[in-house]
């Protein structure tokens, strides 16, 4: 999976307001009903300063940019139209997009609001000045013990808070995955994730971090999530997903069998493989749930309640 290194920070990066609920970035209409009321302000590219381009996905780019009035930094995520349809992710972006503004985390990245012009659609979202996880993942091969364990607590927290919303995210993974200007954990991208009190059937998600139950494509719930929390933690001990392979099938083999091994370096503690292999498991229902993840001895000793840890 090659992924490009974060492009050089902004010179000023630091939010200098905050948007707060309620404030007028989070009012605007959807690319789908351009029809607003009088009293709902409307953004367009007018209202910000336009800075260096943080990164590039498959629909689109990103840039730091500044709201001309209130001077607060943001990234402004800019989608073409014309991928949209031809991809016809329409109802995936509107469910993304929906889902991301109503929620309201530390560990979640904010969706500020939107605007569209004739050809783009654009996304106002937080600005998270430490980039991607998956960067300093490859920087450093494998993070701490303490480090992992901290960002596997924010990560239970905020997906107790999507959970306790019906929203499961279905596509953590590192890529997925920013660190703010203090190093704060913020789960971004919810292209995936569903809001369901039901089962899902939907086959979707990326490989590695597939549980068995979505390999196999059989119903599926918020579980899925917690099974992913376990790959994520043996990805940051020991740089590698567990059940990495040469070919998709042997991956999805090795995940419906949860063909789980723990290399003999680097030397990573029993109480961490102890988390993973609670967490690794088939049955949904022996599956540990978010809260006991949190009251693990491994997190409770590790992790940093503040969701910042540097080293
Ligand atoms: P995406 O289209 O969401 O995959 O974003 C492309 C790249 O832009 C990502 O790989 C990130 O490096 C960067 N990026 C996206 N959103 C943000 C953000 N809110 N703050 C900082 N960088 C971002």
């Amino acid at each position: 999976m090659a992924k490009r290194k974060p492009e050089p920070e902004p010179e000023n990066p630091e939010p200098q307001k905050t948007l707060n609920r309620g404030d007028s970035a989070e009012r605007d209409t959807t690319p789908e009903n351009p029809e607003e009321s009088p009293e709902t302000r409307k953004w367009s590219l007018n209202d910000f300063e336009i800075g260096k381009p943080l990164g590039r996905g498959k629909f689109g780019r990103v840039y730091v940019a500044r709201e001309v009035k209130s001077k607060y930094v943001v990234a402004l995520k800019v989608l073409f139209k014309k991928q949209i349809e031809k991809y016809n992710i329409h109802h995936q972006l509107r469910r993304e997009m929906e889902i991301q503004t109503s929620l309201r985390h530390p560990n979640i990245l904010r969706l500020y609001g939107w605007f569209h012009d004739e050809e783009r659609i654009f996304l106002i979202l937080e600005y998270a000045h430490g980039g991607e996880l998956y960067g300093l993942l490859r920087e450093n091969t494998c993070l701490t013990e303490k480090r992992a364990a901290t960002y596997i607590l924010s990560l239970a927290q905020a997906l107790v808070y999507c959970h306790e919303k019906d929203v499961i995210h279905r596509d953590i993974k590192p890529e997925n995955l920013l660190l703010d200007h203090e190093g704060r954990l913020k789960i971004a991208d919810f292209g995936w994730s569903v809001q369901s009190k039901n089962k899902r059937h939907t086959m979707c998600g990326t490989l590695d971090y597939l549980a068995p139950e979505l390999v196999q494509n059989k119903a599926h719930d918020y579980a899925v999530d917690n099974w992913t929390l376990g790959v994520l933690c043996y990805e940051f001990l020991f740089g590698v997903p567990p059940f990495e392979a040469e070919s998709q099938k042997d991956t999805f083999q090795r995940i419906v069998k949860v063909d789980l091994s723990f290399p003999a370096t680097p030397q990573v503690s029993a109480e961490a493989k102890d988390l993973i292999t609670k967490l690794l498991v088939k049955d949904t229902s022996k599956r540990l749930s978010l809260q006991k993840i949190m009251e693990h001895p491994w997190i409770i000793k590790n992790a940093d309640p503040t969701g910042i840890c540097n080293n």
